[in-house]
């Protein structure tokens, strides 16, 4: 099961019981909100500690009816067989572990990584996380769940977390004994349910739809899947859609009674920036254009033009020697170059197989494809940056010719970032996938939805790993919705690059 039922804990509260009445009472209002990157990296460190610690048994289905009943199965029979035992004196030092047990109670559902049902009758239970530290919304989710079990008639005697080991580098087969660290976490959980316990009985019984004011807790640690629901009177312009300004002060804001558009607007309550995005989108403006700022930026890049972006992935998992969990592995760049002015627009690529540390050949690559001293445009350079000083770092003999492109590296997005080209249609964000459709709005060529497989870098770093355990016609697949993705990505910096000009011309 690759989604679980996402308990949203609030700050403070530590849980929202309107979540638990409306999945009781109002399920079809839940949208689903999809975290990919955290969703894959969770789900390849489940597997990888259930791999390596195999004594358990999985409960295998895509559906949590079909678990929840085999996991009650599984545990009575060996309830049932311990008990036997017992009655006949003699001891035992038989124990049970589940991986991916279901419970459900009352419309909560809950999912537990790793469960162990103990010959005294209590259980333990563990959440399996790809993280390096153990934050308060994990100890908030497990105790959550030890409030339902604890609702449902069982003793949790320990609650703890099994979590990644940073400073792990693998040499060889990893050892898991070493790779993976433990908290117990037992008397935080105890705590927090006690409180919970008192919400859910509550929630449960609650015959109308319980008040409860949106706060922090409905977007952190992950987006609540009622939030459209209980935004859903707020007018569409409003302070949520404010970009760059912190939760903390959305919230303020929105506390305040500072929730549309026009109340911004009216309290100035936001920086010149952000009041740009307001009074843009109230007011219907034209693109702000400070042709002086962009004449001088656009004057810095200068002939030879190479457009450079790069792909990368995380794996927790390390997957070469050398490597420790969550290292950044460039695996693929694209590269368009113009020599002149209207001058022919050339391609070069790169995209490793998969299977083995591409850094080495992507660097000896790059170091070809790019000339000395040449200017190099990049969009968001800050990343580019560094993933070619740590190639440099990496491999002393290309250190020089790596950091010239490192120094020769200038930021496409800076135009838009400092509001020399503001557009109400970038909806205050100078990130490329907002500028582009700004500038170019329905041109088929430059929309990334039109892409197959592939629509943005998760994806990309997704999928060129999945590709290994997949079949040929699959990886194939995979490597084209590859090439065409970050194609696009450096094209379309040549596209906004000859736009600006043309507006300053
Ligand atoms: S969006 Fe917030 S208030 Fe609404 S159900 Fe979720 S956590 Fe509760």
């Amino acid at each position: 099961m690759n989604r679980k039922i996402n308990e949203c804990i609030k700050p403070n509260i530590a849980l929202c019981g309107k979540k638990i009445w409306l999945d009781k009472n109002l399920p079809h209002n839940s949208e689903v909100s999809f975290d990919l990157e955290g969703d894959y990296a969770n789900s390849s460190v489940r597997n990888f500690a259930y791999e390596s610690f195999a004594e358990s048994t999985r409960i295998r289905s895509d559906l949590p009816e079909i678990m929840a009943a085999e996991t009650k199965r599984v545990m009575k029979s060996f309830f049932d067989s311990v008990r036997n035992v017992n009655s006949e004196k003699t001891t035992s030092a038989a124990r049970l572990i589940l991986t991916d047990a279901v419970f459900t109670f009352n419309e909560i559902t809950v999912c537990i990584d790793r469960l162990l049902c103990r010959a005294d009758g209590l259980i333990e239970i563990c959440e399996i996380k790809a993280a390096t530290h153990v934050k308060d919304s994990f100890i908030k989710d497990l105790s959550f769940k030890y409030a339902v079990l604890s609702l449902m008639g069982y003793t949790v005697k320990r609650v703890y977390i099994r979590y990644i080991n940073g400073a792990y580098v693998k040499q060889g087969k990893i050892d898991a004994n070493k790779f993976f660290f433990y908290k117990d976490v037992t008397e935080s959980a105890k705590v927090y349910s006690s409180d919970m316990l008192g919400i859910i009985k509550e929630s449960l019984c609650m015959a109308e739809e319980p008040f409860c004011n949106i706060g922090y807790g409905c977007l952190s640690p992950h987006k609540c899947n009622y939030w459209g629901y209980c935004t859903g009177e707020l007018p569409d312009d409003n302070v949520f859609n404010i970009a760059g300004l912190s939760m903390d002060r959305k919230f303020e804001l929105y506390d305040s009674g500072i929730i549309s558009f026009e109340d911004i607007e009216k309290n100035r309550s936001v920086s010149p920036r952000q009041m740009e995005q307001v009074s843009s989108v109230l007011h219907l403006s034209a693109p702000k254009i400070n042709k002086k700022e962009l004449v001088k930026f656009l004057d810095c890049l200068t002939f030879p033009l190479y457009f450079l972006d790069f792909e990368t992935f995380q794996s927790a998992i390390p997957r070469f020697d050398g490597v420790s969990p969550f290292t950044q592995i460039p695996f693929q760049y694209s590269l368009h170059c113009m020599v002149e002015k209207n001058g022919e627009i050339l391609h070069k690529e790169f995209l490793a197989d998969y299977g083995k540390d591409p850094r080495r050949e992507l660097a000896e690559r790059l170091v070809k494809d790019i000339p000395d001293n040449v200017c190099v445009v990049a969009y968001n350079m800050v990343f580019e940056k560094n993933v070619i000083r740590k190639l440099a770092l990496l491999f002393k003999d290309l250190y020089d010719p790596l950091m010239k492109i490192h120094d020769n590296i200038k930021d496409l997005m800076i135009p838009f970032q400092k509001h020399y080209y503001y557009d109400r249609k970038m909806n205050g964000s100078y990130s490329i996938k907002a500028v582009l459709p700004a500038l170019f709005p329905d041109d088929p060529e430059l929309d990334y939805k039109n892409l197959n497989l592939i629509h943005n870098g998760i994806e990309a770093m997704i999928s060129y790993q999945q590709s290994e355990n997949a079949d040929n016609n699959t990886r194939e697949e995979i490597r084209s919705s590859l090439l065409k993705y970050c194609g696009l990505d450096t094209y379309a910096m040549v596209k906004i690059w000859q736009k600006l000009n043309d507006v300053v011309n």
